[in-house]
């Protein structure tokens, strides 16, 4: 069997060894003489896959012990209204600081569900959108923060622009007074990063955790105590707090491969590992982009060059379009940049081995030479 190389965005790429250990466990789960998918998710036999699941994200991000993993449904995309509905009250103000189509979206659904349910306002603290695209996060001087904000909302990685958040020491997160809220569904548990500085983060799970279906919120446990009471219980964060994950049916098998998946991670030595590998991936295309003499040009300020997503141009979309075709004569998949921006997208997620990551600069450095 060959294994496609698999740049797709999301659903993206899984590792072979999680897909593997649920191809050994299918049939039978831990000789129960059933598939996990058919355990019930009160039984022993799923529990204890939830409870381990549940566990390897907090020890993989270095969780203290006052914040909660949640494992939910609807997306990120659910979670752009969520967020709102449940933290932000009348009378109060979010601040949003969008740094691409993500952060759009967040910002326009917080705005639906504050007049649809009673909420305060919604305010843009910043955005760097300069002619129609994203090419890097604001400065903490840019930023137009409202004092006693109810939260501060902002996007670590965007995966359509391929700009992140604090890769290095001039690109922090934002620094501020209010609860930071972050959607982190494209490089949570790619890079390092400090849980701390955040009172909620969430991401669909589709990239870096597992499968798509599951939806992931870490939040701290004073914020979860603040939110709206009010609301149907299933739209409250507090309800899956306070049942783990098991309020109503989960999505037992996309837990199940989120727990193999983040054991393949620790297997692999953990998120410190796993960035040391991601870095130099996204070095290897960056190096090849930029070696290029201009045939390949990456729009986003070196600062900011996502170390998950590399977006690229090349000189016309004819030959964009001749070279995704190319790369997928020779097994390379999901090339094509997000069908708003154009361009070439290499999605280079945990998963993604270094070596289709250089089967990849070897093809560019060849097509550039027969095309250049
Ligand atoms: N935020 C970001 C940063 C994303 O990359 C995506 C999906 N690509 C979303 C939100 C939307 O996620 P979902 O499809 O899980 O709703």
């Amino acid at each position: 069997m060959s294994r496609a190389l698999n740049f797709n965005a999301g659903p993206a790429s899984l590792p072979f060894a999680a897909l593997a250990r649920a191809r050994d466990e299918l049939i039978d789960f831990d000789g129960s003489g059933m598939s996990v998918m058919e355990h019930s998710h009160r039984g022993k036999v799923y529990e204890k896959v939830h409870h381990e699941a549940t566990a390897l994200v907090a020890e993989l991000l270095e969780l203290p012990k006052d914040y909660d993993v949640l494992f939910v449904q609807g997306g990120a995309s659910m979670a752009f209204a969520q967020i709102p509905m449940n933290f932000l009250e009348a009378g109060k103000t979010a601040d949003y600081i969008v740094t691409g189509a993500w952060g759009e979206k967040a910002v326009s659904e917080a705005r639906a569900m504050s007049k649809a349910a009673n909420g305060g306002e919604v305010h843009m603290a910043a955005s760097t959108q300069q002619d129609k695209t994203y090419v890097r996060v604001p400065r903490q001087d840019e930023l137009s923060l409202t004092p006693g904000a109810a939260y501060v909302h902002c996007t670590s990685n965007e995966t359509i622009h391929g700009v992140e958040y604090a890769l290095g020491p001039s690109t922090p997160f934002p620094k501020v007074q209010a609860p930071l809220i972050c959607d982190m569904s494209s490089d949570i548990l790619g890079r390092r990063v400090d849980m701390t500085q955040f009172d909620v983060v969430y991401g669909g799970a589709q990239k870096n955790i597992g499968p798509s279906g599951v939806t992931i919120v870490i939040a701290k446990k004073s914020m979860l105590d603040r939110g709206r009471k009010d609301l149907p219980a299933i739209f409250q964060y507090r309800t899956h707090a306070e049942n783990k994950s098991l309020y109503n049916t989960p999505p037992t098998f996309g837990i199940y491969l989120v727990r193999n998946t983040l054991a393949w991670l620790k297997s692999e030595g953990g998120v410190a590992a796993i960035e040391a590998r991601n870095v130099k991936k996204a070095a290897a295309l960056y190096d090849t982009i930029d070696g290029s003499g201009g045939f390949y040009r990456c729009p986003v300020d070196k600062a900011c060059r996502s170390i998950m997503n590399v977006v690229w141009r090349l000189p016309t979309p004819e030959l964009e379009e001749a070279f995704v075709k190319e790369a997928e004569a020779q097994q390379m998949i999901g090339l094509k940049g997000h069908r708003s921006v154009g361009g070439i997208r290499a999605s280079i997620y945990n998963a993604v081995e270094p070596a289709w990551v250089d089967a990849l600069a070897a093809f560019m450095k060849d097509f550039a030479k027969r095309r250049g």
